[in-house]
């Protein structure tokens, strides 16, 4: 029977999809219809976006998965009327973008070029710049981007650590776990990178006190989910020196309202939530992949654990 694919992450979003989706539909010779509107009764396959029209999923009685197009859940994972399972989006273009975005900034930080890309005219202080196995890197999370994170900063020689909720091993990362391993981490951090999840156990970690454990100056590149960082102890830890800089590309309220005291902190650069986006060329692939394992019964790919929230 033909599967009833219901994209429900908006018309522009549409736009942009439905050629991808159906020639990846296509492509694994899959027996379904793409639509933007059907009863609820008759649909499959809900494709979504955090800006769904589609809240109630209790009509979608015959859905047998909701596929995200984000990598984060935080805004449908505890909707109490989803039962079906919920699949987040890892898109290797996503997972290239995030790693372009974080060696970037680590790169940055790393190599001082704020210092010169600010220097004024006869400001000639050769230093000799430190190289990458001197630099400790911690990164907050080891899923599908921070691993990937790990591996790319790792060809740099990077002196890497990281942390998870379970005990890791990733190649060429010290991996640590649990509350010690979360202030072993952080006292090593000149950089650090959060790659967490936004849940309950991951909301305002860094406080002040996780915070004043980071070496002083470090820096901070959060593309995690604002939700991570508790805003007045990040504004008063940049203030005292404590936090040297910070590149945040995920806040609270997005856009980030104009009055936000981060726009203007000479010690922070705001991206606009572009660290990774899913491309919809390989998103489609991974969408079409989960439709053809639910057809085929077979477990689906990147499983949203309700427990964990992630
Ligand atoms: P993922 O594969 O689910 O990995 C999440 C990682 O966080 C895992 O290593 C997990 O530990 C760890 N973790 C979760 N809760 C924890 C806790 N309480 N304590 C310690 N570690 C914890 O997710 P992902 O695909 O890497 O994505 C990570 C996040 O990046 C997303 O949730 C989203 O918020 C953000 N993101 C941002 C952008 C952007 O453009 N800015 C784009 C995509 C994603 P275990 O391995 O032990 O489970």
């Amino acid at each position: 029977m033909t599967a009833i694919v219901l994209f429900a992450a908006g018309q522009q979003m549409y736009e942009t999809y439905r050629i991808p989706l159906m020639q990846a539909l296509d492509n694994l010779a899959l027996d379904a219809r793409l639509v933007t509107d059907a009863p609820p009764e008759c649909v499959d396959y809900i494709i979504y976006a955090p800006s769904s029209d589609v809240q109630d999923f209790t009509p979608y009685t015959r859905c047998k998965a909701v596929l995200n197009l984000w990598a984060g859940v935080e805004k449908i994972v505890g909707n109490p009327t989803l039962t079906q399972p919920l699949c987040r989006m890892v898109d290797p273009s996503l997972t290239q973008g995030m790693v372009e975005y974080v060696c970037g900034h680590v790169l940055r930080y790393h190599l001082g070029m704020d210092d010169h890309i600010h220097a004024r005219p006869g400001d000639w202080h050769p230093v000799e710049p430190p190289l990458a196995q001197e630099r400790k890197v911690a990164i907050l999370g080891l899923g599908a981007l921070g691993q990937a994170v790990a591996q790319a900063l790792s060809t740099f020689g990077f002196d890497l650590h990281g942390w998870a909720r379970s005990a890791k091993s990733v190649p060429g990362v010290r991996c640590h776990h649990g509350q010690d391993g979360l202030k072993e981490c952080l006292s090593h951090a000149q950089i650090l990178v959060t790659l967490l999840p936004l849940t309950a156990g991951t909301e305002n970690l860094l406080d002040a006190r996780a915070l004043a454990l980071l070496p002083k100056g470090a820096a901070l590149v959060n593309p995690g989910r604002g939700g991570l960082v508790d805003d007045a102890a990040l504004i008063a830890a940049l203030d005292s020196g404590q936090v040297g800089h910070a590149t945040l590309d995920v806040f609270r309220t997005e856009p980030l309202p104009a009055e936000h005291p981060f726009w203007t902190h000479p010690r922070v650069t705001v991206t606009p939530h572009i660290a990774a986006t899913t491309r919809a060329r390989t998103a489609s692939h991974v969408i079409a992949q989960n439709i053809a394992r639910g057809e085929q019964g077979l477990p689906f790919l990147h499983l949203v654990d309700r427990g964990r929230g992630y």
